[in-house]
């Protein structure tokens, strides 16, 4: 059980141009030890507590001390921590204080291993930050996580291509995957406003978030959130770019299409077909609004589906005497 505290722009020297946190985290006026206490008050199981928003890695170390210090009171239930930072600035200091507390998970965010894009969207740091920072986080014990985006300005395929690259080799043991979005009152509104950032078609960034979930999924890399933490005031100051309240499904039908449609080419010129899936696989072949199956219907394809005994992301097409098998992840 994680119970998540935020910290809404805590040690962000610098303000990423896509970034409102108190749209995002909808905390209201509270402290943070009032948060604290409400989150955890009458808690009797063991848990343990996320510290989300913010980049702990750029608070001075005597506030992040007067922050873990805010726990002192719950320290019988919680049990770890995990936080999510930038991968800068990485101060000794900053780690021996995480250490001393308990964090077991860093997540660290890299929206883009592009030097320029992260540059552009004023990250204030580099690709090479990130590796250093992974290198010395995990010789000191900590298990670490990845925050990637999708739909930056100026993001090619490629840029996709080489996230995947990274996420194979460094093995994260669990990733989150952002769509952009751009929130009004940021920097990235005003260059969408002026025409100065152009989203690339929403279908086109689907297409980029999928690519990173399947490798994920084929690299048994956890993905434990896809899209922006959805609530009314982020749903209100949505001006443009890749939200939807159920991104995650989203990604998950579309790789569901593809895979079909990648083994209905192993079939003969199939008019009606059977899919044969995991019950729970179902609401993935339909998608979301039964997108899928108007996709499927404009191809000129009958289909039908039956539960079965298949696993989670596996399935076969019967279609009079053809018969294929495939997964998601083939
Ligand atoms: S994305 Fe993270 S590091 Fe950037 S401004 Fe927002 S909270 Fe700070």
């Amino acid at each position: 059980m994680v119970v998540p505290v935020f910290l809404p722009h805590s040690g962000c020297n610098e303000r990423c141009i896509y970034c409102h946190q108190g749209y995002i985290t909808d905390i209201g006026e509270k402290s943070f030890k009032e948060r604290v206490d409400s989150a955890l008050q009458g808690r009797v199981e063991p848990c343990e507590v996320g510290l989300f928003g913010g980049n702990i890695f750029g608070m001075e170390p005597a506030s992040l001390e007067r922050l873990f210090s805010c726990f002192d009171e719950h320290r019988g239930v919680v049990k770890s921590f995990r936080l999510s930072t930038k991968p800068v600035p990485l101060r000794d200091e900053t780690i021996a204080i995480l250490k001393r507390n308990g964090v077991d998970i860093i997540e660290l965010g890299i929206p883009t291993f592009n030097d320029a894009i992260l540059a552009a969207v004023n990250r204030a740091h580099t690709a090479r930050d990130l590796f250093l920072a992974y290198e010395r986080l995990g010789g000191e014990g900590f298990r670490l996580a990845l925050q990637f985006m999708v739909g930056l300005p100026g993001e090619s395929q490629g840029d996709i291509e080489e996230t995947v690259a990274n996420m194979i080799r460094l093995r994260p043991v669990y990733i989150r995957i952002y769509p952009l979005v751009v929130l009004r009152n940021t920097p990235l509104f005003a260059l969408y406003s002026r025409g100065d950032f152009v989203p690339i078609p929403f279908d086109e960034a689907l297409d980029r978030a999928c690519l990173i979930y399947l490798n994920a999924m084929k690299h048994n890399i956890d993905v434990v959130n896809v899209g922006l933490t959805d609530n009314e005031m982020v749903r209100d100051m949505v001006a443009g770019g890749f939200y939807h309240p159920a991104y995650g499904f989203l990604v998950q039908s579309r790789i569901f299409l593809r895979a079909v449609e990648g083994a209905l080419k192993r079939l003969d010129g199939p008019k009606e077909i059977t899919v044969i899936l995991h019950n729970n696989d179902i609401p993935l072949l339909v998608g979301h609004r039964r997108e899928n199956l108007s996709r499927f219907a404009a191809m000129g394809l009958k289909l039908r589906w039956e539960p079965s005994g298949e696993r989670r992301g596996a399935f076969k097409i019967v279609s009079g005497t053809q018969r294929v098998e495939a997964s998601v992840v083939d």
